[in-house]
């Protein structure tokens, strides 16, 4: 038997941006015992604003991905009047860049001097071309090769030892350099440690939508706080960690599920949306539920992947690169051998951060670059001190730059491996991963076919949608799609009360 009744206690554990979105949706539905209990001080979980001096920054979330009629973070952000006009315009919305941006590059290398974007050309050619068709392997059904970087890597030699064969052999070694640097870019964009990890079966099934890429000029968390304003006063508790949910598979009839939190609070509930990140998932996952996980789902857990991508914000009191430039990509001329991790991460880490993005525009940021790490390198940066961080990047822009003078004015920098509610950046599909991996993530507790209640445990989170991963929209949709399990289910057995959203 089903309790038909909108005070049942539902509780969300986690007030990122899936939680807050399954929190609205169920009380704008007439749920009227949602409660959210987030582990650390704040709202937002992964979408974080912070200040560099005067200057708004963001430490998680940067972008809407793909800001069109699809997406949902850019009609409530339109809604809320959080973007800028430019953003707003239907041209923005139609521009499809199928996830890159069309960006302004300046080529510093290693010796000092500086390149054209017309160098970076070939290689960057080549490089798309080599994504696109990794995107392709899994509709085509099969895996070519064990990792997303076996195949670019294997494939780059080949196809530019035929297509470079007339180049010198200075230029030719020179485009593979920046294709190393190219891979450490999208071990960044794949929050991974290196492409090897990354599986070529099910690299395609992340989708992207049309619009060019746009910021909040306020901040990321304005978002946040205008969808926290609309919900109840006292719906979240704070400084709140969930040790474990204790859920049934017997058939035991009201409140089968005890949320246990780390002050020693149980709270009875019926419903449990779990919105943890995977990096949480991953370390906890033997200790978080009781019974355990089935092991499908907890096999699924540890084959995606989760690593870490890091920002360094360096803060200039004068640009020293072009007006123009919209990104600095920095190649380092030892690299020809394609290489996207460094042999021993505590030494020259640096060499891991494949460049900077310039904060635009000038008069709302200042002289602000933003510096990408990603993987173990990134984790190491994450243990330093800022006064050894803003060392090393100093070195590294005067190495690149030839200039011997350039002092950063201050650095700030996102340390998302040792943030404990999250251990890491976002998900990928790793090596092995399936689509059924995705949807394994996704199934409820107790599993189909149990005589428990049904509905107990239910998962949302970046990483559980099927396609959208690791994106604040893909987010939103996941908390969504699980407040209206929920709904639907209380509408189904309830046809009198119906569970209508209004959002
Ligand atoms: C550096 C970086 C850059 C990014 N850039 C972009 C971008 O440009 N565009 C984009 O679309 N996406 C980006 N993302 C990804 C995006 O931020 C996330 O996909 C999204 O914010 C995840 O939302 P969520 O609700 O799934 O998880 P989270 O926001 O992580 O929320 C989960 C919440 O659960 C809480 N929690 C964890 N454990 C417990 C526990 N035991 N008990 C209670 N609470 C707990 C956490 O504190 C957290 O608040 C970026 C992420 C990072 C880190």
């Amino acid at each position: 038997m089903v309790v038909v009744s909108m005070n049942s206690n539902i509780v969300i554990i986690g007030c990122g941006i899936s939680g807050i979105t399954a929190a609205r949706k169920l009380v704008s539905s007439g749920f009227n015992n949602v409660r959210i209990l987030e582990a650390s001080a704040r709202s937002g979980g992964r979408i974080k604003t912070a200040r560099l001096g005067n200057n708004v920054v963001e430490i998680g979330a940067n972008w809407i991905h793909g800001p069109s009629e699809e997406n949902p973070v850019f009609s409530l952000a339109r809604k809320y009047g959080l973007l800028d006009p430019e953003a707003l315009t239907p041209e923005n919305q139609a521009m499809d860049v199928a996830g890159h941006p069309p960006w302004t590059p300046k080529i510093f290398c290693s010796s000092g001097r500086k390149l054209n974007a017309e160098d970076l050309y070939p290689a960057e050619e080549l490089f798309a071309e080599l994504l696109k068709e990794c995107s392709e392997f899994h509709s085509q059904g099969g895996e070519p090769c064990a990792s997303v970087g076996e195949f670019l890597r294997t494939e780059v030699q080949r196809r530019a030892a035929e297509r470079w064969k007339d180049i010198d052999a200075t230029t030719r070694s020179l485009r593979l350099c920046m294709i190393s640097g190219l891979l450490k870019l999208e071990c960044g964009v794949n929050g991974t440690h290196s492409m090897d990890e990354v599986g070529p079966g099910a690299y395609g099934l992340y989708k992207t939508l049309p619009g060019l890429d746009c910021t909040f000029p306020g901040g990321y968390e304005g978002l946040i706080k205008n969808m926290m304003s609309e919900l109840p006063s006292g719906l979240v508790s704070y400084n709140r960690p969930v040790r474990c949910v204790h859920w049934s598979n017997s058939e035991k009839r009201e409140n089968p599920i005890v949320v246990e939190c780390d002050d020693g609070e149980r709270i009875a509930a019926d419903h449990v949306i779990v919105t943890v990140p995977l990096g949480y998932l991953k370390k906890h996952r033997s200790t978080l539920f009781r019974p355990p996980l089935p092991l499908h789902k907890l096999h699924s857990i540890q084959r995606l992947g989760f690593g870490t991508n890091n920002k360094i914000f360096v803060e200039f009191d004068s640009p020293w690169w072009d007006a123009d430039c919209d990104i600095i990509c920095l190649v380092w001329e030892d690299e020809d051998v394609l290489v996207d991790q460094v042999p021993d991460v505590q030494r020259p880490w640096i060499k891991k951060l494949f460049g900077f993005t310039v904060l635009k525009p000038t008069e709302r940021y200042g002289h602000v670059l933003c510096g990408w790490i990603a993987g173990h390198e990134s984790e190491y940066m994450e243990t330093l001190s800022e006064q050894e961080v803003t060392q090393a990047i100093t070195q590294l822009i005067r190495r690149f730059t030839g200039n011997p003078v350039i002092t950063p004015r201050r650095i700030l920098r996102s340390q998302w491996f040792h943030d404990p509610w999250t251990h890491g950046s976002y998900s990928y599909l790793g090596k092995g991963c399936s689509a059924q991996d995705l949807e394994n993530m996704v199934e409820p507790l107790p599993t189909k076919g149990s005589q428990s209640q049904p509905l107990q445990v239910l998962f949302a989170g970046e990483a559980t949608h099927p396609s959208f991963f690791s994106t604040v929209h893909g987010a939103l949709l996941t908390g969504w799609r699980e407040a209206d399990r929920l709904i639907s289910h209380y509408s189904s057995v309830s046809p009198s009360q119906p569970a209508t959203s209004k959002l």
